[in-house]
């Protein structure tokens, strides 16, 4: 079982992604455990004031270190003074963090418990991030307004890793990035769309033909839109011929 506490000024936001699907089936099984935190129930006085102006002047408004701090001192149940006083994943989502890739969503679902929290407005205290938060999360390098579509994608990814999450238990360890490659092509029925039809290996009924096809598509599909990856794949002599058939460097 894999706990998500998911630390947010918008917890409504996430009604819809994590009610259907995949996630809801994965919560209904019981392989993950999904908690949403208002961080506003953690900000002091009358009006729960959770941001501020940034010192020294600027646009916009600053996420403020208190309700944040003690939103996670709740969960994790003692003070913390530093990041050595937090023993589990406590990740901030932010541009700035460690790209997410699929690499980061295996090392993640190795995890028994991550706390995400999602920031808004120019984002949070700069204290949050170097004394109490251990991990930084970008989804790419562009900026949202805020970190819940990001913690929703980190939860995605993460559960469907999860045995048990996916139909075919297979699935995700041929998706693309698990298994080094691009995926292969799929195709369905109808066997012919408007004149489009379907590669003969995936009808020829031949498994070992099946196989090859999709081996070689997936190395065609790596080779022209993700050079880079086909470096760190492990391949066989025929994996190597078909390559340097195409003309790519081996
Ligand atoms: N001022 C910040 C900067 O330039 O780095 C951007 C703040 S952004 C408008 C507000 C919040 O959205 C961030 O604190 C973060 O939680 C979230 N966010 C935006 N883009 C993101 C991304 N690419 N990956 C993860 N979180 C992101």
């Amino acid at each position: 079982m894999l706990r998500f506490d998911i630390l947010t000024l918008f917890p409504g936001l996430f009604c819809g992604v994590f009610e259907e699907s995949i996630v809801r089936r994965a919560v209904d099984a019981g392989l993950v455990e999904l908690n949403l935190h208002n961080i506003r129930d953690h900000a002091p006085g009358k009006h729960h004031v959770t941001d501020d102006t940034p010192y020294a002047g600027g646009g916009g408004m600053v996420m403020k270190p208190e309700p944040i701090w003690l939103a996670v001192e709740a969960l994790l149940g003692h003070e913390v003074m530093g990041p050595a006083d937090v023993d589990q994943p406590v990740i901030l989502l932010t541009p700035q963090g460690r790209r997410f890739d699929q690499r980061v969503a295996v090392e993640l679902a190795q995890k028994p418990r991550l706390i995400l929290i999602c920031g808004r407005y120019e984002g949070f205290d700069e204290r949050v991030r170097a004394h109490l938060a251990n991990d930084e999360i970008s989804i790419g390098d562009f900026v949202l307004s805020g970190g819940e579509i990001p913690a929703m994608a980190v939860v995605e990814a993460v559960t469907r890793l999860l045995p048990g999450a996916l139909g075919d238990p297979m699935g995700a360890l041929k998706d693309s990035y698990t298994s080094g490659l691009l995926e292969y092509p799929h195709y369905t029925r109808p066997p012919v769309w408007r004149g489009y039809g379907v590669p003969e290996a995936l009808l020829s009924g031949h498994h070992a033909e099946v196989e090859r096809w999709r081996r070689q598509q997936a190395l065609l599909r790596t080779w022209q839109r993700r050079p880079d990856l086909l470096a760190g794949v492990e391949l066989s002599d025929a994996d190597r011929e078909f390559l340097r058939r195409l003309g790519a460097e081996v």
